[in-house]
Order: structure tokens, then sequence, then C-alpha cells
């Protein structure tokens, strides 16, 4: 095993299919988006200067991202053990993270691919709802939190401040530009796997871990 990168537009699904992973093959979860989300719970010039980045549905700078990346690569203790959820989301990024893995003696399992119709991302971004406590993600319309699939009290239940109409239309556009293109990328690599993402989260996880399992033997 090495590490995953999970590709995708925002609200593909990239969260909780890396949550699935990081329980059943004790993985550590990379998302890019929380760890800027976490700069911005800091209340410094810095995080106010991200947050009108999120909101506006861009990128933010590549050097802040490259530097919270590396800060995760050089930690033995997740050596070849990572999923990076929404990174990299531009060439730069595919670039840098190339640096990194070789200056720190890592490699890249696979890239999977989770492809999902323009339509469908609208709705499941705006029923997303996020635990605040446990990190879980769920839908209001397609996966809504209850009694049995978790155990935290829905108090903690939040929803993002960039998951609304206006922002997701500049997040996908930003995407198709910015993100797209580094597939070709990791075609050419031969470590690209598509998934169709318009299925249930079971059955998607199913294809998940059996591509996994396939490149483990
Ligand atoms: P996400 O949680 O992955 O949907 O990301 C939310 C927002 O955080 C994105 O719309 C970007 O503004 C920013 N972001 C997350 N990851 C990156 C990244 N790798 N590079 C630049 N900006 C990012």
């Amino acid at each position: 095993m090495a590490n995953i990168v999970l590709f995708g537009p925002p609200g593909s699904g990239k969260g909780t299919q890396a949550n699935n992973l990081v329980n059943e093959f004790n993985l550590f979860k990379v998302s890019t988006g929380d760890l800027l989300r976490k700069e911005i719970k800091k209340k410094n010039l810095l995080g106010a200067k991200i947050k009108s980045i999120i909101d506006q549905g861009s990128l933010v700078q590549d050097d802040i991202i490259n530097e919270l990346i590396e800060n995760i690569l050089c930690n033995k203790s997740y050596f070849n053990r990572l999923i990076f959820d929404g990174y990299p989301r531009n060439l730069n990024q595919v670039k840098n993270l190339d640096t990194l893995i070789k200056k720190y003696n890592q490699s890249i399992f696979c890239v999977l691919s989770l492809k999902v119709k323009q339509d469908v991302i609208y709705k499941r971004i705006l029923g997303r709802e996020i635990c605040s406590k446990c990190g879980l993600i769920f839908n209001s319309f397609f996966n809504p939190a209850t009694k049995e699939n978790h155990d935290c009290d829905l108090k903690f239940l939040q929803k993002r401040s960039d998951d609304n109409e206006e922002t997701i239309r500049n997040r996908f556009q930003t995407y198709i530009v910015e993100t797209l293109p580094i597939l070709d990328y990791y075609q050419n690599q031969n470590l690209l796997y598509e998934i169709d993402g318009m299925r249930e989260i079971p059955i998607i996880y199913k294809e998940i871990r059996r591509i996994v399992h396939l490149l483990e033997t």
C-alpha cells in the first residue's frame, strides 16, 4: 500500500469514501479543505484571506497548500498511508506533490476518480451536513443522519458556508478549468482508475475496495 489520491468534482463523495477507506485500511485522510477550514477557525489574517477565497469558490494559493502538505508528508507516522481528498487541484500542485513524494521516499498507489454529473453535484452539496464532532458527512436528501448511522447529537451537524448555489457554480467552474486537466497526467502515469460516482455510497465503496485489493496483490 502507498498513498491514494481521491479525485472528483466538489460534492462527488470524496470525503465520504475517504472516511470509508480510512476505517478499513487504517489510513490517514488529508483533506486540504478541512485543513484550510482549521486555519480559518484561528481567526487571524491568513484565516480571513483563506475564507474570502473559499467563499468565492476559487483555489487558495499553491504556496499555502504546499506548506500544509509538506508538514504531513514529512511526518513518519503517516509514511505511505495517506489518502488525499481534494488535493492536488491543479497542475502546479501535481508537480509539487511529485517532488515531495520523492523527497520523502514515498509513492502514489493509485488515483481514484469519482465521476458525477453536474445536476447531481448541486443537490449533493446543497444537502450536505457535516458532524463537527466526529467528522462524518451526511446528506439531508440522500443520506440523512439517523440513530443507526450516527452516534453524536444532531446539534453537531453543520453546513459549510461555501455550500450555497452561487459558490457552487464558481467551484464547479474552477474544477473544470484548473482541476480536470490533471487527469491526463495521472492517466499517462497509469495511475488512474475511473469510478461511476452516481450510484449509492456502499456500491461505490465496494468498487473502490475491489480496486485497492486488486492493486495490493
Ligand atoms: P473542499 O473541502 O475540498 O470542497 O474545498 C473547499 C475549498 O477549499 C475549495 O473550494 C478551495 O477554495 C479550497 N481548497 C481546498 N483544497 C484546495 C487545494 N488543494 N488547492 C487550493 N484550494 C483548495
